[in-house]
């Protein structure tokens, strides 16, 4: 039994052909973010909503949100687009509240894969059971199963969920979590979470060119990547699936040949497992997920580190399976070439 999370490059009408091409009779449940980007200066239909609902009464925005469900549409067969696209404006203005603007992207998106897919539509809101901002996760287990005995196969929103209140959201790329959360209360054998880039990367692939993909991690040491900047997947949906130990497999769906990342609780033969960046208010602070001695690590970049000129290290902890160095400059890529490059993994 696996549950499909199914990301916003994948959820564009250029994709959805693909996402219905990779799914299979053990594919029960399967969860849909709004639709993202078609291209690089593209705007992700949730962004619009947040600039629609800071705009209101102007809903002059809504058109280009409009236009992306329209196409998808198209290619999902569903007819009734225009009611659907109607309501949804009209109960954005009536309610005029954050979380139900920034949630009808899920929303539209599930409405259409479902009815593409052949799946059973259910409502984010009835299924994820939230006491103010957190999860009931007790609920929303009881929920889940229920959709499930009663549906066979369903798609739902991710993202949202519904409150004594109305909805409320997760926090950006929380449709990883909704899906993590139905992978766990359904004991899913797998939680697949699909994405444009072929698994978990060493490092973001936009920082450094190529970079190595992790094949196995453990769920301690994505938590530990996740929280420090690698947003391929939300901190909170590792630690779900870590709570019930379904594994979780990051792929790509351009190319499905290709097997990913496995995120369990076995620990990974690499040496090193992730390198992030943040920018701080003053610098960057860069930090290396490891499995070796932190001081053979810092030993290995002290060398490169001194070369660079016009850099100020303003601080270096060592703890653990993490060193984390705060600079004047960006050094991502000095460290991923030192570590991954120079020096043998
Ligand atoms: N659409 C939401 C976001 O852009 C949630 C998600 O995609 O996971 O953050």
């Amino acid at each position: 039994m696996i549950v499909s999370k199914f990301g916003g490059t994948c959820c564009t009408h250029l994709n959805a052909a693909k996402v219905k091409q990779v799914l299979t009779p053990n594919h029960h449940v399967v969860v849909v973010s709004a639709i993202g980007k078609t291209h690089p200066t593209d705007t992700k239909v949730t962004d619009l909503l947040i600039a629609l609902h800071n705009n209101l009464p102007d809903v002059s925005i809504f058109d280009l949100v409009a236009q992306k469900y329209q196409k998808l549409a198209k290619i999902c067969q569903y007819t009734q687009i225009d009611a659907l696209l109607s309501s949804t404006i009209t109960d954005i203005v009536t309610k005029n509240n954050y979380h139900n603007t920034i949630s009808k992207g899920e929303e539209m998106s599930a409405r259409l894969f479902a009815h593409y897919l052949g799946y059973q539509y259910v409502e984010a809101e009835e299924l994820f059971a939230f006491d103010g901002s957190s999860v009931n996760l007790k609920q929303t287990f009881v929920n889940a199963k229920k959709a499930y005995a009663l549906y066979g196969n369903f798609v739902t929103g991710g993202f949202y969920g519904g409150s004594s209140v109305g909805r409320q959201t997760f926090s950006r790329g929380g449709s990883d979590v909704s899906g993590a959360i139905l992978a766990s209360a359904l004991s899913a054998t797998l939680y697949e979470n699909y994405t444009d880039v072929n698994g978990v990367c060493v490092a973001n692939p936009s920082r450094v060119s190529l970079p190595f993909t992790a094949r196995c991690i453990s769920y301690d040491d994505m938590y530990l990547m996740s929280r420090l900047g690698a947003n391929v997947l939300h901190p909170d949906a590792v630690t779900m699936a870590r709570q019930s130990n379904v594994p979780i497999n990051v792929r790509s769906l351009f190319e499905v040949s290709d097997f990913g990342t496995l995120i369990t609780s076995a620990s990974s033969p690499q040496q090193v497992l992730g390198i992030t960046e943040s920018q701080l208010e003053d610098g960057y602070q860069t930090n290396v997920i490891h499995s070796l001695d932190g001081f053979s690590i810092l030993a290995r970049l002290a060398r490169v580190l001194i070369e660079m000129p016009n850099l100020q290290v303003f601080s270096v902890t060592q703890k653990d399976n993490l060193v984390s160095i705060c600079t004047n400059m960006p050094i991502i890529k000095a460290i991923y070439n030192c570590l991954l490059t120079n020096c043998a993994n």
